[in-house]
């Protein structure tokens, strides 16, 4: 038995369900076959092929928390694009914003009405006085990377171990089993030295971040505050206060990254608890699926930023800044933007959100100590993960350890065969305002029948032999 289940039952039932994937999907596997001969890897995007089963569902549809497939299928999808539509699926109001701006222009390299009321919403919401758009999440993270490095004359930045912040180059390293920086597995270097570029410590460790940050050289610190990309890792008690307190001692920015915790609340984990980073990051939902993100900072970075990078005078050269992008901050991103702020992203359809994801997992719990599985749940915000370790991990290394591909690829695709859609990469559901009761018990029905048909199946087997 590995983690409860017997890994054998588990790869039988697992060719079943390949089986049934291909029959209840010929229209989806068609459309990949010919795909295949155009795309690089079969889809737009290589995600698009790590789907559970044979090749990516082809989706006709989505509206709230439903996806339509082109062989007729309905799913509730809680993976909800990996937080990109995290507010729902084709919203009506940021539907009519984004087609009402296409209308009368979508970039324009110019601001538009929609830039004041965004900026001083960003501001209201999340409390830093001075923000900047971008076309990605990880534009975001790599320009507030360089900007760093500009204002401290500091070379390396320091990340956590197991983190995601998009492909950032120097945040592309992991440890190895003797506790070495290395190369993140599959991910080529492009040339960046990471032991000039990167230190890496374990979340949680504030002895290591102590040691990392004492050398001199660290110009900041990029983290998300609950880790989120490997599992859900939770800060320890007194985390959060000393990451603070030693990012001020050594006068090093840290850079806090809401993509996906903005699943806490509309101030995203930052504003459910108290946090005061010197560069907010949020991306993905904000814009109601238009590619867009935001960074902000404190009046001190600013006014570093400033000395480095003044405002611009008119009569001066034009300058290169090293960051920003032709489409950053378009107006069609800020009408979705204004749109999805003032409609979407509000304390009511997140009180909806956080009820359900609790259901969820109380559910989740209840099969976990049914089948007396060493998992465990966690929730934050609307968003619910588990794992295949009987504890919270402690930091990235350990919740990287309890991954398990096979169990992820059987469980997923058992939910995607009966209509439910979990993100792809790890066991997690997100709520958008669409999700219903119904939706949340239909998950937690088929997780149970599903570890309950390879556990049957074991316990035959045992009871045979
Ligand atoms: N930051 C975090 C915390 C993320 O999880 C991700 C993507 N999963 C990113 C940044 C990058 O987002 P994008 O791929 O939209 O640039």
């Amino acid at each position: 038995m590995t983690l409860g289940l017997d890994l054998e039952r588990v790869a039988s039932c697992y060719q079943t369900e390949l089986r049934q994937f291909a029959e209840r999907h010929p229209r989806s596997g068609e459309h990949y076959q010919e795909n295949l001969k155009h795309w690089l890897y079969g889809a737009p995007l290589h995600w698009m092929q790590q789907w559970p089963g044979l090749y990516p569902i082809l989706v006709a549809d989505a509206q709230g928390a439903t996806l339509t497939d082109c062989d007729g299928h309905t799913y509730v999808d809680f993976a909800l694009g990996d937080t990109g539509a995290m507010f729902g699926h084709s919203q009506p109001a940021v539907a009519k914003a984004i087609g009402h701006q296409a209308l009368h222009g979508s970039t324009l390299m110019l601001p538009t009405a929609d830039s004041l009321w965004v900026g001083q919403e960003l501001v209201r919401r999340f409390g830093l006085p001075y923000w900047q758009v971008t076309t990605s999440a990880t534009d975001a993270n790599r320009f507030v990377l360089r900007l760093c490095r500009m204002i401290t004359g500091r070379e390396k930045v320091l990340v956590f171990n197991c983190n995601y912040h998009g492909s950032v180059d120097e945040s592309q390293v992991e440890f190895d089993s003797a506790g070495q920086m290395i190369p993140r597995e599959g991910v080529h270097a492009n040339g960046i030295k990471h032991a000039t570029t990167t230190r890496l410590v374990e979340f949680n460790d504030l002895a290591a971040l102590e040691a990392a940050l004492a050398q001199g050289d660290v110009a900041a610190v990029l983290t998300e505050p609950f880790m989120t990309n490997v599992g859900m890792v939770p800060p320890a008690p007194g985390f959060h206060e000393g990451l603070r307190a030693l990012t001020q001692r050594f006068d090093v920015p840290l850079i806090i990254d809401e993509t996906h915790t903005i699943s806490c609340g509309p101030g995203g984990y930052s504003g459910e608890h108290g946090l005061q980073a010197d560069f907010f990051v949020l991306g993905k939902c904000i814009a109601g699926g238009i590619p867009a993100a935001v960074w902000g900072c404190s009046q001190a970075m600013a006014e570093r930023i400033w000395q480095v990078l003044p405002h611009f005078q008119p009569g001066q050269a034009i300058n290169h800044f090293g960051f920003g992008g032709t489409l950053a901050g378009n107006a069609l991103q800020m009408a979705a933007m204004r749109a999805t702020f003032s409609d979407v992203m509000t304390e009511a359809n997140y009180a909806h959100m956080i009820t359900l994801a609790e259901r969820l997992r109380e559910g989740v719990q209840r099969i976990i100590d049914t089948h007396r599985l060493p998992w465990h749940v966690t929730r934050i915000g609307a968003r619910v993960e588990y794992l295949f370790m009987d504890h919270a991990p402690r930091n990235g290394g350990e919740a990287h350890h309890a991954r398990h591909g096979l169990i992820e690829a059987y469980l997923h695709l058992y939910l995607l065969n009966r209509g439910v859609l979990l993100t792809p990469f790890h066991n997690m559901a997100l709520m958008c305002p669409a999700t219903t009761a119904q939706d949340v018990d239909l998950h937690n029905r088929l997780l149970d029948q599903c570890l309950s048909q390879v556990l049957a199946q074991t316990n035959l087997q045992g009871a045979a032999s």
